[in-house]
Order: C-alpha cells, then structure tokens, then sequence
C-alpha cells in the first residue's frame, strides 16, 4: 500500500476529551472519528485493525466448529415480548418505530432473534448440537458511554449461540468455546485472564468473562498468589475465618456517639479498631426491611447480597423514613441489637466471629460497646455477603487474593433452557418426545479489544500493535525521495517484492522530512520499520528499527528480508 493513496490523518494534540491511553491514541492516530456520544466512524485506518481483530476471531471460531450467519440488527418488539426483556432490558434498549406504529428495537444481543431461528430450524435431536455465531453490530444506550469504543453505544461483537439436547451437551460446548478464547486472545498478544463471572439476572449455571489486564480497566478481579483461582470482584467468595468466636467478656453499654456517623468516626472516638466494629445496612427485603451485618472494615456486596432469600433479587437501601420507623433510629446509628422480630439479621462469616463488639444503639446518637451475638444480638442466618479484600485467603485453599483491574473482552454463559422454554424452543428426542433445548451463549467484544490491546501496548510516541492486529507489519520510509532516484527505486523494489511475499507493507510516499514521517509511524504502531536513505545504500545497507526496541540495526537486504518474512 502506498500511503499517498491512503487517507491517513494523524493529529499532534492530545484531544481534550480523551481520558485514557487508547481513546487519546486512537484518536491521535485517526482511527476513529466520533459521530455522537458512543457512536464513531471507524476511518481506513482503524477499520484495517478491526477487520484484523475480527479476522482472528473468525479463523478460531470455525476453527472450534461454530457456524457463522447473520442476524438483522433490528429487532420486532413481539419477540421480546416473548421473552419478557422488551420491559426488562431497561433504558440500554433502543426502541425505535416504524411507519406503521409498529415496534423494534436496535439489537443490543441476540438470543430472541436466534431462539426464533433455533425453532424454526430445528427438529431434530441429530440437527444437535449446534453453535450458530456472528460479527455484528450491537446498539445499547451505555448509561455513560466513554473512553471512546471501549464502552460505546454502537460497537462490534461477535455473539455465539449454541443448542443441546442436555445439559451434559451443553457442558461440552461451553468447555469447547472457553478453549477457543484462550488462543483468540493470545493470537491477539493480549495478556488476559479468565474469570469466574456472576451469571446475574440472566440465571443459568455457570459463567466465565475474559479480562485483559489493564489500570483502566472498569472491573476488579480477584486472583490468588498461588493457584489460577480468578473471578470477578462480585463473585469472589469471603470464606469464613477459622477462628472460633470468643465469649462474651464484656457487658452490654450504651455509649453516647453524638456526631459520630461512620464506623472511622466511631471507632476514633470510642478508641476501637474498625475491626472490632459492625456496620448495618438496611436494605430492602422481600417483605419489610433486612439488616445486613458486616465487619467495619469491610463492605457489603450487593451482588452476593442479592442472592439472598430475603431480598427481592435486588439489594437497594431502604429509605429513611422506613428505616426510623422500624428501629428507632436513623443510619449512622443502627445496629443488630434490638431490632424487631420483623427484621432478618443477615451476618457476615467474618462479622459473625466477633465478640465485644462495637455497634449502632438504634437510637440516634448513641452506639453500643461490648455487644455479643446471641447474648445481645440475633443472628437469622450467616452468609458470605462481603467483598474480598487483598489478603484474603484464596476460595480454593491455595495463596491469598489479590485485587486487578480488567477490561472484559469475552464472556462465556450458560443460559440453560430459559430463552427456549420462554419461547418454545425444543427439538424430538430419540424417542420422538418433545425436549426444549439447553442453550449457551458466548460473547466477544470485537471492537473494545481494539482500545484494550492498546491500553496494554503504548507508548510516549505511540501505539505498539501486537502484530496479528497491526494495520501493516512493515512502514518503509524513503529519505529525500524526491532529489534521489535510487533511494525511490529501492524503496518501490522492496515495497514490491514485500508485497509480493504476502507481507502487509505501507510505502511512505508522501515526500515528508524523517521527523515527521518517523513521529506518523510510531504513533499508528507499525511493528517494523526500514528506512532507506542515500547513506545507506552506499554502504549497503538498510536501516532497520522494531517499534518496540529502541535502537536501529543496519541490515543487508538478505538480512532485512528474512528479518521481514
Ligand atoms: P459490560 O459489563 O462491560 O457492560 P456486558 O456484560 O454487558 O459487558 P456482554 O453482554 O457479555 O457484555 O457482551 C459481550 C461482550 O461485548 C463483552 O464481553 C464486551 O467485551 C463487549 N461489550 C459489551 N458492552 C460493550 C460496550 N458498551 N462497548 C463495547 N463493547 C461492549
Ligand atoms: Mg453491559
């Protein structure tokens, strides 16, 4: 390619808007042009490295036996009806309508549209099982779309669908794609790492997301010094200590707390560790108000906590009002003890190991010193509803956990049978009864690996593309090609001969100073540079740089070309 027929329109400013390293870069590098908030034209230049992404992605796909078609990207509002997500789905649902009043939606995901093919399709038992997938475009109206594609509102995925007979079926497949992520993300020289995933309102059994590792990252995942225990921060069980609880020694005291709030108010004033204090939360319960009880250094998680019996598959605060009405007193002062029968006690495994403990009086202004559980306190039920803290002791035994940042870029699902049982999806077994199929669904997130793989290699000058989604492997830049007829001719005969070995080469034709042409290269990434000057071809010899070493080596031709090839 010559890039004087390219378009390629590079920018020197950092652009204001921009936050993090990939969205500026991106930007810098011209690769993307944002239309509105989330939606952005993909330039020649970005759509190069998505096609690539997306070319990777393909190859392993069918690779593992998947089946490539392609769904409308624009849904009818019956089929969601189906599914009960047309009202579900949430504001992250574009609704649109057309001229005849009729409703759709832009497809923020699929499986309503690929349950409907599944029962039309399939009959059969032998027709299973089977794993439909698609590169598409999504829609969902991100709440705060930002940092450029990585959470846009229109961006590219590659969605999988898949159909069994059984659930040992559908076991299989989801090992078979978890496999086939691994060498999708390692072709793409990302370093990553698989997570234990909440499966969360969709249900199912199990799930797994792909998190490329990176400070940016918008998700915390829990990983263990030892083992390969991962999951994501939601999912990450507190075990409980193995300390016993110690008796009560103290006597129940109601202490005066009068403008002391938070556990560090409190346990600085009374002068007690943190640890040694109990933090309630009321939230709303199935019926009435639930008092979830954690340690004062930690917090609870609302995801665990959700999965309560007690709760309504939601953890939300119960207000103010409510709260004083049924304990007496306001937050900042609540605690376990005395709290009507009507209330559930959830507490905390670490929480319910403490004896003497610091806790709100239930009445405004006033905590309690010395409380124990049982003597004082009544405990409904203990259960895990904490997030880990760095130091925490691995789930499986091995190591302690430590707390990264990560940027999902897959997630694999089991969706069971609840979309094909919704909408009627099943196949003739072996006995010729009627079975509704199991499903899984695997997901990856073709445009945001873009801005992660950059997010993970940048530098001052810079992108440095892992080489699989590099727009071209090798930038040849010409010096003073305009006053010397032997640095153009050998710079066109290289181009040529690369070219013609399959190599992805980009000649810089436009006639710019070295500075400028240098600063263009490294700032689009190109892995491989080789610079052709009137010196170096009296001596020889080609000037050769890769983006990610510092310095130049001058190379014969056959050095270059099997450095090249
Ligand atoms: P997130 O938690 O980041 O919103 P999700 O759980 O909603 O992701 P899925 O529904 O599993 O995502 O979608 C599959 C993949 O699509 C994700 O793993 C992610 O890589 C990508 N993806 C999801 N939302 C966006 C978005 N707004 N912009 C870019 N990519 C996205
Ligand atoms: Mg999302």
């Amino acid at each position: 390619m010559r890039l004087s027929r390219f378009h390629l329109a590079t920018i020197k400013e950092v652009p204001a808007d921009a936050e993090i390293a990939s969205h500026k870069l991106m930007l810098r590098a011209g690769m993307l042009r944002k239309l509105a908030a989330g939606i952005y034209t993909w330039s020649p230049l970005g759509l190069r490295v998505l096609r690539k992404v997306e070319a990777v992605v393909r190859e392993e796909m069918n690779r593992a036996g998947a089946i490539e078609l392609l769904m409308p990207s624009v849904q009818p509002k019956e089929l969601w009806d189906e599914t009960g997500r047309w009202e579900k789905f949430g504001g992250q649902l574009l609704k649109i309508r057309d001229r005849k009043d009729a409703w759709y939606c832009y497809g923020p995901t699929h499986e309503e549209v690929i349950t409907d093919f599944a029962r039309t399709e399939l009959k059969s038992y032998k027709q299973l099982p089977v794993n439909f997938y698609q590169i598409q475009t999504k829609f969902r109206d991100e709440i705060r779309p930002r940092f450029g594609v990585m959470r846009a509102r229109e961006f590219l995925m590659k969605d999988a669908y898949s159909f069994h007979i059984d659930a040992a079926s559908l076991d299989a497949e989801y090992r078979n794609m978890y496999d086939a992520y691994a060498p999708i993300f390692t072709r793409l020289g990302l370093a990553f790492r698989a997570v234990q995933a909440d499966a969360g309102a969709i249900g199912g059994n199990a799930s797994h997301e792909f998190q490329v590792l990176a400070d940016s990252g918008e998700d915390a995942i829990a990983y263990s010094t030892e083992s390969d225990y991962a999951a994501n921060i939601e999912m990450a069980e507190a075990l409980a200590p193995s300390a016993q609880r110690p008796a009560p020694s103290a006597s129940l005291e109601r202490v005066a707390t009068p403008t002391q709030k938070t556990i560090d108010d409190v346990s600085a004033f009374l002068g007690v560790d943190p640890k040694q204090c109990i933090k309630t939360i009321v939230v709303r319960g199935r019926e009435g108000l639930v008092a979830l009880c954690v340690r004062g250094d930690h917090e609870v998680n609302e995801v665990k906590a959700a999965k309560l019996d007690e709760l309504p598959g939601e953890s939300a605060l119960a207000d103010e009002a409510a709260i004083l009405a049924a304990t007496g007193a306001r937050p900042g002062s609540i605690g376990p003890v005395g709290l009507p029968e009507s209330v559930p006690v959830i507490v905390d495994r670490s929480a319910a190991v403490l004896a003497d403990f610091v806790c709100g009086g239930n009445q405004d202004g006033t905590h309690y010193r010395g409380a124990n559980w049982d003597r004082d306190a009544r405990v409904t039920r203990v259960a895990d509803i904490r997030k880990i803290v760095e130091g925490d002791p691995s789930p499986d035994g091995r190591g302690t956990l430590k707390i990264a940042r990560g940027i999902e870029v897959g997630h694999v699902f089991q969706l069971g049978q609840k979309y094909a049982e919704a909408m009627g999806a099943s196949v003739l077994d072996d006995a010729g009864k009627a079975v509704v199929m199991q499903m899984g669904c695997y997901g990856i997130g073709v445009s945001r690996i873009v801005a992660a793989a950059i997010e993970q290699n940048n530098d001052a000058a810079g992108i440095l593309w892992p080489e699989p989604m590099a727009p071209w492997k090798v930038a040849i830049c010409p010096i003073a090609a305009h006053q010397n007829a032997a640095v153009r001719e050998e710079s066109e005969r290289l181009h040529a001969e690369l070219s013609a070995a399959g190599v992805d080469v980009l000649l810089d034709d436009r006639g710019l100073r070295p500075g400028p042409m240098f600063a263009d290269m490294e700032l689009i990434g190109i892995p491989h540079r080789v610079v052709i000057s009137e010196r170096g071809l009296a001596a020889g010899t080609f000037e050769y740089r890769k983006r990610s070493e510092p310095e130049n080596r001058a190379l014969s031709r056959a050095e270059l070309l099997d450095a090249l090839k």
